[in-house]
């Protein structure tokens, strides 16, 4: 589990605001859940038989005896509040999307974390094959804004309650053929959870895998018209995509589409998803809802912020002015115009230790301050200042009233990607 510092916060701030407001073009809109939930609703939803489940998940009894778990993922917990505040009733669609904190027992390494944060979203209400592009396009549109273009998307179908069973059987038959050569996960997944095989990572699981009957060549008709429209619809947006029969996702409760989205930067090593997703038509009825038909996405905002970090953007806003003191009796003065001029809109530096003026100056140079402002004794009786740029340049001579507007005249056409 991290700690996120600053000077390495404004990534996580970016990508986080960035989110926010592109999602809210989309008419989705933010909903915040509590970080446990009962246990058996990831046992239930996620299934028990999944790896999230069965192995990683912080699970504790409470001192009422209940057992609670740390939540893994943000789906189930969505739709628990969806069921809960009988969401359904008021609105035929509802689009959510969320952001936080999720937790899983793993084995670390570079982008894979006990706690790491997801940003997601959720649209409930619609089964038509526009929805599923629509979550799609949404995460397409913010990778493009994060300015991470080397990300590919790969789509799949999983079925649904008709051709997925007939698929399965035929997985199974193939699989036995190798039992004995499978790794012992995929010997327990083989009877309790056969799809997930053809996900395994082990080199010899992935030749099995590979010879392994293709999905798509399973599905029933509606399931198959369903995967054509949203490739029609993918292409009408111009969105690039490969289809990989085999994107199977950890989780139990997809049906039809589903998808990844990978990265290929080498900073991410084996943890090259950066977010994946799909549809779940079930999981609210299965949950003790209404029968809505649902589709969603999860996005590791971990690994995105790795991604970030590595394309050498600048993301801390700098400092707009430092104010030094010139002598002891302007002390106050200058106290009292850093606090009017932040009130202003500004980002003012002001040493609250005192000390000699070339003390301060050698502070104002390390906090990386545009400008800096000597207040002493002339000044004050003048209400004339200087404004000395930082990165050399003449001083500019500025009215005591008038700096905010002279500092944003004289750094208008500099920018920061957060006014972006
Ligand atoms: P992986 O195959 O990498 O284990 P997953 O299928 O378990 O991923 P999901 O449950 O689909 O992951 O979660 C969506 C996204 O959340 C992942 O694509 C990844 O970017 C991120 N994520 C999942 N687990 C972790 C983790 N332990 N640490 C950091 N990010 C994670
Ligand atoms: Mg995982």
């Amino acid at each position: 589990m991290n700690d996120i510092l600053p000077g390495e916060v404004e990534v996580w701030q970016f990508v986080e605001r960035t989110a926010r407001e592109l999602f809210g073009r989309y008419g989705y809109g933010e909903v915040r859940t509590p970080t446990v939930e009962d246990t058996a609703l990831f046992v239930r939803s996620v299934g028990e038989e999944t790896d999230i489940v069965g192995k990683e998940m912080y699970t504790f009894e409470d001192k009422g005896g209940r057992s609670l778990s740390l939540r893994p993922e943000g789906t189930a917990p969505a739709a628990r509040a969806y069921i809960e505040h009988s969401i359904g009733n008021q609105e035929p669609l509802t689009r959510w999307f969320y952001m936080g904190p999720m937790f899983r027992y793993e084995r670390m390494k570079t982008g894979r974390y006990r706690q790491f944060h997801q940003i997601g979203a959720e649209a409930y209400g619609s089964k038509e094959p526009a929805q599923d592009v629509e979550v799609m396009d949404m995460v397409v549109r913010l990778l493009l804004k994060l300015g991470l273009t080397d990300v590919s998307l790969n789509i799949n179908s999983l079925g649904d309650e008709q051709c997925r069973p007939v698929y399965q059987a035929r997985l199974v038959e193939h699989l036995r053929g190798h039992a004995s050569e499978l790794c012992a996960d995929c010997q327990k997944r083989l009877e309790r959870n056969p799809l997930r095989v053809l996900d395994c990572k082990n080199e010899r699981c992935q030749q099995i895998a590979n010879a392994a009957p293709n999905i798509l060549e399973s599905l029933c008709e509606p399931c198959r018209a369903h995967f054509a429209e949203v490739q029609r619809k993918l292409n009408a947006l111009e969105i690039k995509y490969v289809v990989n029969p085999r994107i199977m996702r950890g989780l139990d409760y997809y049906t039809r589409t589903t998808f990844e989205f990978i990265a290929s930067h080498p900073v991410l090593g084996t943890a090259s998803t950066v977010g994946g997703g799909g549809r779940y038509d079930k999981l609210v009825k299965s949950l003790g809802g209404p029968d809505v038909p649902a589709v969603g996405f999860g996005l590791g905002l971990d690994r995105l912020c790795l991604l970030l970090k590595e394309s050498g953007q600048r993301f801390s806003p700098s400092t707009d002015l430092f104010i030094a003191v010139a002598d002891e009796g302007s002390a106050d003065a200058a106290f009292v115009l850093a606090s009017k001029l932040r009130h202003e809109g500004l980002r003012v530096e002001f040493d609250t230790r005192g000390g000699s003026l070339k003390s301060q100056m050698k502070r104002a140079d390390k906090t990386g301050a545009r400008f800096t402002l000597v207040l002493g004794q002339q000044e004050r009786e003048s209400g004339q200042a200087q404004l000395k740029p930082m990165a050399g340049g003449d001083p500019v001579p500025v009215s005591l009233e008038h700096i905010a507007r002279t500092l944003r005249e004289a750094s208008s056409g500099v920018s920061s990607p957060s006014a972006s």
